[in-house]
């Protein structure tokens, strides 16, 4: 009998059965091989991407003086850096799968959480308490890196710097130190960081040289930007100057536009990477508008035997030297000081002569009366076209003028024009402000000048009033007597720059004083700023309680206008209601500047 298998081997079709088989048998062999090949190119593809990944994290960490924290997208430490765990106030504890947030000052968790959230690619900079294990928090700069696009990386990557200027000593208000060191709306270390930071630099050892560079930027209208506008643009402009910067260069916000970035190098260095922000800042697109912004920059070094007041004095030099130079231009304190005594020297030469050639002229600036809407009286601002240099401003060769007898003759001659502009105005209740100098006052010609500019216009003494600043207040007798005599024959005279130069309020009591005008340092800022809001409020209380009106100078924004107007303030006057007016354009000015406090469709061009 054929067995089962001899009987299926003795079947017909047998051979083709078997070719069969070696060709499954050959094909599963082949799709084995492809798959194993498959695995194994993914594999080398993953080691590569791993090695290339972990290079790319090791530059990341190596290339950083700041202590690096990265994080997986749950906001997780997957890696961090030796110093990260001292100063994240962890110690030598296992860092990873720690959730970074839990170690931030629940009110600074938000801004933070926001940045990690962000997901742009962008970075962002952001300054958080930090608890550490006494109990105190500690100021940490948080530059957020997002390479979670980056195939290299995959993550968001975090450099932290401790901003603190020092251990605060023992019961000292973190919160109220955080508040004093940051700047509110980029999250960047403000002035007194900055300040804190050179000083330490200074008194710090030898062995390396530092330089700074402060970035000025300009371009944009805050008559034009809502304050969440402007809070846009700056914290986009944080964004930008960070990128730009070497992780050795520590970033701070100066004052109105400008940055400065303490760079770790010589003056040269610092040169290269000023070049390099300023190259970076271009058009910038908010949710309603795209503003078109330009940078300058000024550099110097830091030295032991300057200190950190004349450092910045300094640094502000070069930038006004470049922002005379235009936009992206670079200048060093050295170059910018020769530059700067020559400018001096030319002016002060030309400025003998520039009367009689017809250089001077004035422009008037409306301040309004927010209550009867309308323009009260025009502050004469005199103005200089240089043939050469061009537009000199007036904070640049007044005091040139002052430093000898010309101011005299300048200021008499502004009188004189002040009043003839008045007098022809078709308007008998528009007042003229004009400024006079302490030296001008001082010289004893100041009573006939007035007279005589009076006598010559025709115009009503009650519509003349002279701006004074507050050192004048102080000087001898005979000053205060002629003041007196202006005031008898019913000239007004008004406080300039108000609360910039006191030391005692008692010396305004009993003063030959009609008018106070607050000086415009009181509103940079004061939408975010609760100190600048109560010394506006102070200074409006001590004019109500002495009897005398009180001008707000340099309202620029809408924002300021309406929290001027609800504190009380009554006068106003600034680029937001006005620019200085041609003489030409002063009687349509006028009446525009009124208008503009009914909103922005109406403001002067
Ligand atoms: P000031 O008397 O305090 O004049 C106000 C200055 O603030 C003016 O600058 C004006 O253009 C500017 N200003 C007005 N509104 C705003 C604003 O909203 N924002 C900003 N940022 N600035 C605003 P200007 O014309 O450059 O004059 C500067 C200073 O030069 C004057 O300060 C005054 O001290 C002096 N000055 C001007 N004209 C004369 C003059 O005829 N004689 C004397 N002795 N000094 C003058
Ligand atoms: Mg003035
Ligand atoms: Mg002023």
């Amino acid at each position: 009998m054929r067995t089962a298998r001899g009987a299926l081997q003795g079947a017909p079709g047998w051979t083709d059965n078997k070719q069969v088989t070696t060709a499954v048998l050959v094909a599963g062999l082949a799709v084995v091989l492809t798959v194993q090949a498959v695995l194994w190119r993914r594999q080398r593809r993953l080691a590569g991407a791993l090695r290339r990944s972990q290079n790319s994290l090791r530059t990341l960490v190596r290339s950083s003086v700041d202590p690096v924290v990265i994080l997986d997208d749950a906001l997780c430490i997957t890696f961090a850096s030796e110093a990260a765990g001292e100063l994240l106030g962890l110690g030598t504890a296992p860092l990873a799968g720690v959730r970074v947030t839990d170690t931030v000052h629940p009110d600074d968790r938000a801004a933070l959480f926001g940045a990690l959230q962000g997901g742009t690619g962008e970075s962002a900079v952001r300054t958080a308490r930090v608890r550490q294990p006494e109990g105190r928090w500690r100021l940490v700069q948080i530059t957020v890196r997002d390479l979670r696009g980056d195939p290299d990386v995959g993550a968001l990557v975090l450099h932290c710097r401790d901003v603190s200027p020092s251990a605060p000593a023992p019961g000292a208000d973190s919160e109220l130190l955080e508040l004093a060191l940051t700047d509110p709306v980029t999250g960047l270390p403000n002035r007194t960081a900055l300040i804190g930071r050179l000083g330490l630099l200074q008194r710090g050892p030898r062995n390396r040289s530092y330089a700074m560079a402060q970035i000025g930027v300009s371009g944009w209208d805050p008559q034009t930007l809502s304050p969440g506008e402007e809070a846009t643009v700056l914290r986009a402009l944080t964004s930008r100057l960070s990128r730009g910067l070497r992780a050795e260069d520590w970033l701070a916000r100066g004052t109105d536009g400008d940055f400065v970035v303490l760079v770790q190098g010589t003056i040269s260095d610092a040169e290269v990477v000023a070049a390099r922000l300023v190259a970076t800042i271009g058009r910038l697109a908010t949710s309603t508008t795209t503003v078109p912004l330009t940078a300058v920059a000024g550099v110097g070094s830091l030295t032991p035997d300057v200190d950190p007041g004349e450092t910045l004095r300094r640094a502000d030099l070069a930038l006004r030297s470049a922002r005379r130079s235009g936009a992206g231009s670079v200048h060093r304190y050295d170059d910018a000081l020769r530059a700067e005594q020559d400018r001096r020297g030319v002016l002060r030469a030309d400025l003998d002569g520039a009367l009689d050639r017809g250089e001077l002229r004035l422009v008037f600036q409306p301040v309004v009366d927010a209550v009867l809407q309308r323009t009260v009286s025009v502050e004469a601002l005199l103005r200089w076209r240089h043939p050469v240099l061009g537009e000199v401003s007036p904070m640049e060769f007044v005091p040139l003028a002052e430093e000898s007898p010309l101011i005299v003759d300048i200021g008499r001659w502004v009188l004189l024009e002040a009043c003839r502009t008045a007098a022809a105005l078709d308007d008998a209740e528009l007042s003229v402000a004009v400024n006079v100098s302490a030296r001008q006052v001082r010289s004893g010609d100041l009573v006939p000048d007035v007279l005589a500019a009076l006598e010559d216009s025709r115009l009503s003494p009650a519509r003349l009033l002279v701006e004074i600043t507050e050192s004048v207040l102080l000087d001898d007798a005979h000053v205060i007597e002629d003041l007196g005599v202006l005031r008898r024959i019913g000239v007004r005279i008004a406080v300039d720059d108000f609360g910039t130069g006191w030391s005692s309020l008692a010396y305004l009591v009993g003063m030959p004083v009609d008018v106070l005008k607050m000086d415009q340092y009181f509103l940079a800022g004061v939408e975010h700023d609760p100190s600048r809001r109560a010394m506006c409020r102070a200074v409006l209380q001590l004019g109500t309680s002495l009897g005398l009106p009180v001008i707000v100078e340099g309202v620029t924004t809408p924002a300021t206008l309406a929290l001027l107007r609800d504190m009380g303030h009554r006068y106003l006057q600034g680029f937001l209601l006005s620019r200085p007016l041609e003489a030409d354009a002063l009687a349509a000015g006028v009446q525009l500047a009124a208008g503009a406090l009914r909103g922005p469709e109406v403001v002067a061009p």
